[in-house]
């Protein structure tokens, strides 16, 4: 019984949360296989097809690179399994906002050679989407339309593994469509008692040699250390104490500072969004176009080359984005023209990111905006109902992923994919 009683306040005083691939909460899972899909190339399956996309070409740009990058996200501070922080719903999905507090630890390795690290305390979001009407498909099993060959719905996403045909299908839901991180700065009871005593025991140790060495001349050696020792304690403890309060403010008022302009840009574009999108018709929700915008951005920046991207219709921009190598999205996306011509609709957003840059092993940091124009027709419904639907070049018959390549690999032949949602005409980036 004792024994019991003393296991369990060791375990809650030892506990340390983590997350895991194979937990059953998604937001966990996403974490754990965002690490995992950085580092080793493994896939970000409870991503969603637009973030799993982006994190594999990330991936790809570090390797071109020569780099590799290690990624930990290990939970902790007040919220290392918080729930639910927002929720919204349009027509068709409902979208649920959730942040818990983790360290980010980021490394980047040219070589053998450690070349950029950076940590800190954050606050994880993500947004995990789901259909509101929809059926959840991806476990059955389904029939390739191709061969007949019975596959699981989840796997025929990547293409058949009979017969290589690719399709163009729906989402599975639910899936993370968005993730970001912003700075944590609340710290649990233990948290900020080391964090304090850091700053402190060097002004401590520094003041009691000062004392120390004063009172030699005047005291005996064993006294003079001793009270040295309480002097230093009690000066530089609250020397200590004043520049550790003072740090802190500093800090927090250099963030607010950097966050002002972000802020006064993203009030009312989330209402003036929801009205606009409203007025022409279309029922989509602010938090479903900043993931969808959010991911094209990635997929367009960590592309090689970009201008075949399906995505992208627009002036050559092959290399512009050629040495970034990570993207923090800050949390914040500012709306600046909405209009409508001849049946499409466009918008002019800037997206908030500090965007890091590699070139002959220099690790460079930059708050950056990245300036987009977008276009989507305003007929194309959004698909509701499972679809799936087979991909072959009209040219030559071939069958590839239309959705990553305007271009058909085997005969050149481009290939338009009937009712692409969101089109990029324009991207760019602003200081
Ligand atoms: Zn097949
Ligand atoms: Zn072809």
């Amino acid at each position: 019984m004792d024994k019991l009683v003393l296991g369990r306040d060791v375990m809650n005083e030892e506990k340390k949360i983590k997350w895991s691939k194979s937990s059953s909460n998604i937001y966990e899972k996403f974490a754990a296989e965002l690490e995992d899909g950085i580092e080793t190339g493994s896939k970000v399956t409870s991503g969603d097809q637009d973030v799993r996309y982006g994190v594999s070409l990330w991936r790809n740009r570090l390797e071109k690179k020569g780099l590799k990058m290690n990624y930990d996200i290990a939970a902790r501070g007040l919220n290392p399994d918080g729930n639910r922080f927002r929720e919204w719903k349009d027509e068709h999905y409902s979208s649920k906002l959730y942040y818990r507090t983790c360290e980010l630890r980021k490394t980047v390795y040219s070589g053998e050679k450690k070349i950029y690290s950076e940590f800190d305390n954050m606050d994880m979001y993500q947004t995990v989407t789901d259909v509101i009407s929809g059926v959840h498909v991806d476990e059955e099993i389904y029939c390739c339309p191709n061969c007949g060959a019975n596959v699981k719905i989840k796997e025929l996403v990547e293409g058949c593994p009979y017969c290589n045909t690719y399709f163009k299908m729906s989402e599975l839901y639910p899936k993370v469509s968005n993730y970001y991180f912003l700075r944590d700065y609340s710290r649990t009871g233990s948290e900020l008692k080391t964090e304090i005593w850091k700053v402190l025991a060097p002004f401590m140790i520094v003041w009691a040699i000062i004392y120390t060495i004063t009172f030699l001349s005047s005291m005996h050696p064993i006294l003079a250390v001793i009270a040295g020792s309480i002097g230093g304690f009690i000066t530089g403890g609250f020397m200590g104490y004043i520049f550790w309060a003072y740090s802190k403010l500093g800090g927090l008022f250099k963030d607010a500072g950097k966050s002002i302009g972000l802020l006064a840009n993203v009030a009312g574009t989330m209402k003036n969004f929801n009205s606009y999108m409203k007025k022409y018709g279309q029922d989509i929700s602010y938090e479903y176009f900043q993931a969808k915008i959010i991911s094209m951005i990635k997929v367009v920046a960590f592309s090689d080359s970009p201008d075949e991207l399906p995505i992208y219709d627009g002036p050559n921009i092959n290399g512009y984005f050629d040495d970034i190598i990570d993207m923090d999205y800050r949390g914040g996306l500012a709306l600046r023209k909405i209009s409508e011509q001849n049946g499409m609709l466009q918008t002019t957003v800037d997206a908030f990111m500090i965007n890091t840059y590699e070139k002959n092993g220099k690790v460079k940091r930059r708050e950056e905006k990245v300036h987009v124009v977008l276009e989507r027709k305003l007929d194309v419904p959004v698909d509701l109902v499972f679809s799936i639907k087979k991909i072959q070049c009209p040219s030559c018959a071939g069958s590839f992923d239309a959705t990553k390549n305007k271009v058909c690999p085997y005969c050149n032949t481009s290939y338009k994919i009937e009712d692409m949602d969101w089109i990029i005409k324009t991207i760019k980036i602003e200081k």
